[in-house]
């Protein structure tokens, strides 16, 4: 299978979420299975200054926008460790900037023509290059007119190299479309008559998602239950009736973690390195460690919960900030990493100053702080109010730190909630709860601190975790899956 993988993020290119991880793991873990990919973003500047090669393919692309006709040009460069290719699309007046999506918290105000330069370069681009795609892996509303132009463009070209290309629109977060007011129609090139609310249009705004879903051969998500939550009216983001309208398209499958970074055999962040067989004394040493680094009491017995995440309402901190008062009743230390939104910044630090003896929080980006509190500590709290697939909690578990969860998205299909019944036949990994409530959240963390005191049942939950297999090569058989069903789809409908 050949496969390009357009995103506009890819680690260690350029990365504000998950996409990133997704956009860099997956084509290694194709490659992996034996198939040829490359992959496509922006060659924005620190794209072009990430510390890896990159060099000129000699390929200049022509893009029409509005009445302009722009020239970029293709540079290519490397995921690093393997031969994977990553295209640049490089025009500087749009990428040749600080930010990716915007400056200082604010979008910049050319996103629609930026895109939408991407998208058409990406296509023009593959008509030159020697890499001949039979998949288009699309990811998030940066890329999704590629179908749109594929359909209305460059298929119905005479001899065009396109006829037997098939696409793929995968969401990572739905919350995001693309949604730019209509005025900006005639930046795309595309008639108006595709402005309807069966094609392009969205409440009366041009929506690069919505049209992904529109024409995309088929869809994914990032996990079956986020799948099922966005046909319905609380999760789709208004576009549920269209998700609903092309479920038979619509897969779930559940993001991979990469174990060359994550994997506390070989962590070089960690204090001691651990497997399943040697986590006890493992986790200890990093407890002690980061109870130091914490400022908290050196204490072995006492549980230690964290949480990593952007300081987000989408991650549930309203719930954490309700709950905190009480839960820091309980003999029990709470870390907390993380950075976001200033309210909950300033809150959580007040609450840390009233709770020096059991709540400490760094208000920071830090991998290797992200590294150290997975192997450090005993629970994980991820109380998100939707979540389509994390990955945080897919850690804990590789790392036998138990994940409290709120049972929403890639929550609820990677954590098995303990139940009387899931532990006695060995498959709970962690504890879940429904209601998105801090009483809630309050009642499932004294559950776990329960399951922490029974000295039978503890260690059987976490090599549980431990065991279970979420490496990126099972994800990546369930993509080439459905590529296959898009070629047979293509076959079908253009016969060689
Ligand atoms: P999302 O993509 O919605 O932010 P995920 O759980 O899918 O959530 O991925 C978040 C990633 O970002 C994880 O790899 C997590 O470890 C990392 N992360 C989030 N906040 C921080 C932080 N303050 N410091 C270090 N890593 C962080």
């Amino acid at each position: 299978m050949k496969v390009l993988l357009l995103s506009a993020e890819v680690e260690p290119f350029a990365k504000t979420g998950g996409l990133a991880d997704v956009a860099a793991s997956l084509p290694q873990a194709l490659r992996d299975l034996g198939h040829e990919v490359a992959i496509m973003m922006p060659g924005y500047r620190r794209a072009l200054y990430a510390g890896r090669p990159v060099r000129e393919t000699g390929v200049r692309v022509r893009v029409p926008i509005a009445h302009r006709s722009l020239e970029g040009r293709i540079l290519v460069s490397s995921l690093p460790g393997c031969d994977v290719p990553v295209y640049l699309v490089d025009y500087a007046p749009y990428f040749d900037r600080s930010g990716i999506y915007g400056a200082e918290g604010v979008d910049y105000p050319d996103n629609c023509e930026r895109f939408v330069f991407f998208q058409r370069a990406a296509l023009e681009g593959i008509r030159m290059l020697d890499f001949q795609p039979e998949i288009l892996h699309c990811n998030d509303w940066q890329t999704g007119l590629v179908p749109v132009y594929l359909d209305e463009v460059y298929r119905p070209l005479p001899g065009s190299v396109f006829r037997q290309v098939g696409t793929v629109v995968t969401i990572h977060n739905l919350a995001y479309q693309g949604s730019f007011w209509h005025l900006d129609m005639p930046l795309t090139g595309f008639d108006w008559s595709l402005f309807t609310p069966d094609r392009l249009e969205a409440y009366g705004r041009l929506n690069f998602l919505k049209a992904g879903l529109v024409y995309a051969d088929q869809i994914s998500t990032v996990s079956p239950t986020y799948a099922r939550e966005i046909q319905a009216l609380e999760g789709g983001r208004g576009l549920d009736g269209l998700l609903r309208a092309r479920k038979a398209d619509l897969h779930g499958i559940v993001n991979g973690i990469d174990v060359t970074i994550w994997n506390p055999a070989i962590d070089p962040h960690l204090t001691a390195r651990y497997t399943v067989k040697t986590w006890p004394a493992g986790k200890a040493a990093n407890k002690t460690h980061l109870q130091r680094l914490a400022g908290l009491p050196d204490r072995p017995d006492v549980p230690l919960m964290a949480a990593i995440s952007r300081l987000d309402p989408q991650k549930g901190w309203d719930l954490v900030v309700d709950a905190a008062a009480e839960l820091l009743r309980r003999d029990l230390q709470i870390v907390i990493l993380g950075t976001g939104e200033p309210g909950y910044e300033r809150t959580l630090q007040q609450l840390a100053k009233e709770h020096p003896e059991n709540l400490c929080v760094f208000l920071e980006f830090s991998q290797p702080l992200a590294h150290q509190l997975e192997a450090a500590a005993d629970l994980l709290l991820m109380p998100s109010l939707y979540e389509p697939c994390g990955l945080n909690q897919l850690y804990s578990l590789a790392y036998g730190t138990v994940p409290v969860v709120r049972s929403t998205g890639g929550l609820a299909d990677t954590v098995v909630n303990a139940t009387p019944e899931t532990l006695q036949n060995h498959s709970a990994t962690g504890v879940s709860f429904t209601e998105p409530t801090a009483k809630a959240l309050i009642r499932a963390v004294d559950r776990a601190l329960e399951l922490y005191a029974d000295s039978d049942t503890w260690p059987r939950l976490v090599a549980t975790g431990m065991n279970t297999d979420w490496t990126w090569h099972r994800s990546a058989e369930q993509y080439v899956r459905l590529y296959e069903r898009v070629r047979h789809q293509r076959l079908a409908e253009h016969p060689a």
